[in-house]
């Protein structure tokens, strides 16, 4: 049985977990402050404040941002659920717009769906690979743009622009013109989701990168008290001895993270540089065997500018329709190989397409889609595994296609 994604866990992670157990502090204090600190190096931004969920860390920016009833955020339909969500429960729109053949945000049809509503654009790297963060950066702060720019809340107007959020939920340790992600735009979240390439369990991190005269520093200190109920103190700092008052600021949220969940992503990225290079190899091993098939589309890791995290290796199907792949699919999953569709494009959930979101808008989104499978990429999976999951792959995906060619 080959798994899709199983957690990294070693003997270092449980040494850090069972650290956080036995020091007598288990929920937000130094472990979390450590990943905080390991996060920031990784990217190279000084201002990175840990959440419980990317979800919930999206939800406060945007609430943080203020939408008001009728404002719009831009998202790309081809992304998870949560994207989407977030806009809706911080009290926003989300507007959907089609993907490129890179499975991320097409910038010309954010530039189309921009309106005087428009409070936001939160793009994905998706699967790891970034996304155009100058051109997306370019756009929002150009002068076309930020005429029609309505604020309506104090953050907007000092702001004075669309805000850029990226949904970098899978691209923790990608790079982005040699840096890290989250120079490019204003705020960027990873997630730390069981699933995702440094977790811990569930999870989320925020880098703030706000323009002047924003001060990052005095941002972060903000922000983490809105994960704490906007609590002038936090637990840590109440329980040391003579310390108890207190005073609620605002309508915060709880959503702070867990030391001993911080523990377990703290020690897998201090190896991340170890795991991510396995990572790497494991993805130009699939592209270097399914580059010698005509039928196959091997996903984006490296150009110039850009170098994926190597969170998903989403493989394309030429000329396939979705029956077909499914039954590819089907196939591999009968020889016990774990595979997943990343992602059923927005529209065609039922709880969007009661919204009145339809597929026929985002014919990209749906191509990408009915072509994919996602193949399992992590760094546990053995040498031995990866030549299976190709033999497989490629076996099934020959038998498909060549009974699709016998019946035209
Ligand atoms: C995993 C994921 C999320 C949600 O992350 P959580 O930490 O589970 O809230 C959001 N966006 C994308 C693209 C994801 O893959």
């Amino acid at each position: 049985m080959i798994p899709f994604s199983p957690p990294y866990i070693n003997d270092n992670v449980i040494k850090e977990v069972v650290d956080s157990l036995k020091s007598g502090w288990i929920t937000t204090g130094p472990k979390v402050k450590e990943l905080e600190y390991e996060i920031s190096q990784l990217v190279g931004l000084p201002n990175v404040l840990c959440v419980n969920s990317w979800t919930s860390g999206a939800i406060m920016m945007l609430r943080w941002l203020g939408l008001e009833k009728g404002d719009e955020v831009i998202i790309p339909s081809y992304t998870y659920c949560a994207t989407a969500l977030a806009v809706i429960h911080a009290g926003g729109i989300p507007v959907m717009v089609d993907v490129n053949d890179d499975f991320n945000i097409d910038v010309k049809s954010v530039e189309k769906a921009i309106t005087s509503k428009t409070k936001a654009v939160l793009s994905v790297d998706f699967a790891g690979f970034p996304c155009d963060y100058s051109e997306i950066r370019e756009l929002v702060a150009s002068e076309k743009i930020t005429k029609l720019f309505k604020p309506t809340s104090e953050i907007q107007k000092k702001l004075g622009r669309i805000l850029f959020i990226s949904d970098a939920a899978h691209s923790l340790g990608a790079t982005y013109k040699n840096k890290g992600i989250g120079h490019s735009c204003d705020i960027s979240i990873f997630s730390l989701h069981a699933v995702k390439n440094i977790t811990t369990a569930e999870g989320g991190a925020i880098v703030i990168n706000m323009p002047k005269p924003f001060d990052n520093e005095n941002l972060y200190g903000e922000l983490r008290s809105m994960t704490l109920n906007c609590q002038t103190k936090d637990a840590f700092s109440k329980s040391q001895s003579g310390n108890w008052k207190y005073d609620i600021t605002g309508l915060g949220m709880k959503i702070n993270m867990a030391d001993v969940n911080a523990a377990i992503g703290l020690a897998q990225i201090k190896e991340y540089p170890t795991l991510l290079a396995r990572r790497k190899s494991i993805f130009k091993k699939y592209s270097s065997e399914f580059k010698k098939f005509n039928w196959a589309i091997e996903p984006p890791m490296l150009t110039i500018e850009k170098e994926s995290s190597y969170h998903l290796y989403p493989l394309r199907i030429k000329n396939i329709n979705e029956e077909q792949r499914d039954e590819i699919i089907s196939l591999i999953s009968a020889q016990q190989i774990a595979v997943n569709v990343h992602f059923i494009p927005l529209p065609l959930l039922s709880y969007f397409k009661e919204l009145g979101y339809s597929i026929n808008e985002h014919p990209k989104a749906y191509n990408n889609y009915k072509a994919e499978i996602s193949l399992p990429i992590y760094p546990q999976l053995s040498d031995e595994s990866v030549d299976l999951v190709i033999k497989t792959t490629i076996d099934f995906c020959e038998q498909v296609l060549n009974a699709v060619s016998k019946t035209v």
